[in-house]
């Protein structure tokens, strides 16, 4: 198995699934946000290799290769807000990169997609079969154009070399090893809630996420890889809640008296977002199994041993 961002959020979690189900892994990531921190609870384990490499350049692995999985990006706004050109470069041309080692290998090929594709959906929840809303020139262009380029890459791999391929748009999610600055919502307000500072809430908080819990999603890729096929699943939980909402909760499990704080809406935020996941249930039988509540409280667990309180 190549895993390209190893060492990222999800992409560790990945890995340590892999292993445990017997696998080799060779991990991949240029560290641009992923961490070595991530990697501590793999390093020591003897069928999992790790390489510094940034995949937007050609990788070469002499050994054979079954899997190519492909989760490389910045994959928060103000990561990818802050880097525009690499966001880019990865899904286009690190994606040509990770088809091309997989079509070299005979190895069957996942993107690790988003729920971005979608941009500010017009249809809700949504199905694969929603092309999307995407503003190509604000500030997630970079990141859902790429995205984008990503799907039409593997797509063409597919019809035009026969590579195995799948598509997983990855919906909202969270867990241990989310960075604590990274940004997003889940980790500002958990760190915000121990610290007992207000919680900073976009807009009037109305805007809709649905967010799964890392051992879910985990499960969900590798059923992908399993029983998947060439066209796109949506992976994701299809709970509902207004990001106010989301920051009530947090409030209430972490025990804290932070205060709502209102800020201004960033440009092109999605106002709702929630996966139709028909196709992952009957082609994959997936669904995620954790509840909002249950998923929240065992990030909060991590965030409070990343985070010292006041
Ligand atoms: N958000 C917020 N406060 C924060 C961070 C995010 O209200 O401190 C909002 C953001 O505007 C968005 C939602 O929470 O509507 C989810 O944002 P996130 O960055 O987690 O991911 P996105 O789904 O937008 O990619």
């Amino acid at each position: 198995m190549v895993v390209s961002g190893g060492a990222g959020f999800i992409g560790s979690h990945l890995c340590e699934a892999l292993l445990t189900r017997g696998m080799r892994v060779l991990a991949l990531d240029n560290f641009i946000t992923g961490s070595r921190d991530n990697l501590y609870p793999l390093a020591e384990h003897p069928d999992f290799e790790f390489r510094q490499a940034n995949v937007n350049e050609r990788i070469d692995v002499e050994d054979e290769v079954r899997f190519v999985l492909h989760f490389a990006s910045p994959a928060s706004p103000p990561q990818y807000d802050a880097n525009p050109i690499h966001t880019l470069k990865v899904g286009t041309l690190g994606t040509m990169n990770m088809l091309g080692l997989a079509r070299a290998k005979g190895a069957t090929f996942l993107l690790a997609s988003t729920s971005e594709v979608y941009g500010d959906p017009l249809v809700h929840p949504q199905p694969e079969s929603y092309w999307g809303n995407v503003n190509p020139i604000g500030p997630r262009g970079c990141y859902d154009e790429a995205k984008r380029c990503a799907e039409a890459f593997a797509m063409a791999y597919h019809r035009a070399h026969g590579v195995d391929t799948r598509i997983i748009r990855i919906f909202n999610t969270h867990g241990p090893r989310m960075q604590v600055l990274d940004g997003r919502a889940v980790p500002n307000f958990m760190a915000q809630a121990i610290r007992g500072e207000p919680l900073t809430v976009y807009g009037d908080g109305s805007q809709t996420r649905s967010l799964c819990y890392v051992s879910d999603l985990v499960r969900g890729i590798l059923a992908a890889i399993e029983k998947g096929d060439d066209q796109p699943v949506n992976l994701g939980n299809p709970e509902e809640v207004t990001v106010l909402e989301l920051a009530q909760i947090i409030v209430r499990l972490s025990g804290s008296s932070s205060p709502i704080q209102f800020r201004p809406l960033p440009v092109d935020d999605p106002k709702q977002r929630r996966p139709d996941i028909t196709r992952a249930r009957k082609l994959l039988a997936w669904q995620p199994e954790v509840a909002l509540e249950d998923g929240l409280s065992r990030t909060l667990e991590y965030f409070r041993r990343v985070v010292p309180g006041t």
